[in-house]
């Protein structure tokens, strides 16, 4: 589920092996499973129905839905009138701005870790932005955008134009501050790494190297690039 729904902030599941049934819950620092119970001896019909309505009925941000990003899916692409024509989904920042998803150009394929994904976004001008979203740890927190401020205005170089802690509810979106909401309590563990929830906005935004068409196409770009700089 974080692999295909990578912007979600955690995500809970349960399964049910030899009548036993465990609770499931992943975010980008790990993951942790509960005690079996036996869904015959430990819980009656009434309580494995409840288990179901947790799954089916609660509100999407319970399960994981970051409330300041939207994916389309078939039911919705299209319905969107503030979006840019052919948008699959919206974020937005701080200060309320939207800025349309064009495309998911790469995702991370790890579970704990920083979860990167890289979407080519437009605002509402029109003008399009490469937007990095990642889970990073408190030392790292700043470590990007330090660097990115560092090489401003060289030329060539990709530019930073906005980044920002993700809010949740008011407040700066970490997996501690996640856990702490589901009682889960386990950060005096020294095995837990606290990530902050980043987002980093760039221009300009590239074609993706998958995107061309051979191989040959692709060396002749770079041959281009050095052709270029030793004028
Ligand atoms: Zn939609």
């Amino acid at each position: 589920m974080l692999r295909e729904q990578p912007w979600r902030r955690f995500v809970v599941g349960f399964s049910i092996c030899a009548n036993q049934l465990r609770a499931h819950y992943f975010d980008r620092s790990g993951l942790i499973i509960s005690h079996p119970f036996h869904i015959h001896q430990n819980m009656g019909p009434v309580l494995l129905t409840e288990m179901l309505g947790t799954l089916t009925l609660s509100d999407i941000h319970h399960l994981g839905f970051d409330p300041t990003i939207h994916m389309c899916n078939t039911a919705c692409t299209g319905t969107h009138p503030n979006l840019a024509h052919e948008a699959k989904g919206w974020m937005k920042d701080n200060h309320d701005k939207t800025y349309s998803i064009m495309e998911v150009l790469w995702k991370s394929h790890g579970l704990f870790c920083r979860g990167t994904v890289c979407y080519c976004v437009v605002d509402e001008a029109g003008n399009q932005y490469a937007l990095k979203d990642c889970w990073v740890t408190e030392e790292k927190r700043m470590h990007e955008t330090t660097i990115l401020e560092m090489v401003k205005g060289i030329p060539n170089v990709v530019q930073l134009v906005d980044h920002w802690d993700v809010y949740y509810e008011g407040e700066p979106d970490s997996t501690a501050r996640i856990c702490s909401q589901y009682d889960i309590g386990h950060r005096d563990d020294l095995m837990f790494r606290n990530r902050f929830h980043r987002r980093i906005l760039l221009s300009p935004c590239g074609e993706p190297l998958s995107k061309f068409s051979s191989r040959r196409e692709l060396l002749t770009a770079f041959h281009a690039f050095v052709v270029g700089e030793s004028y």
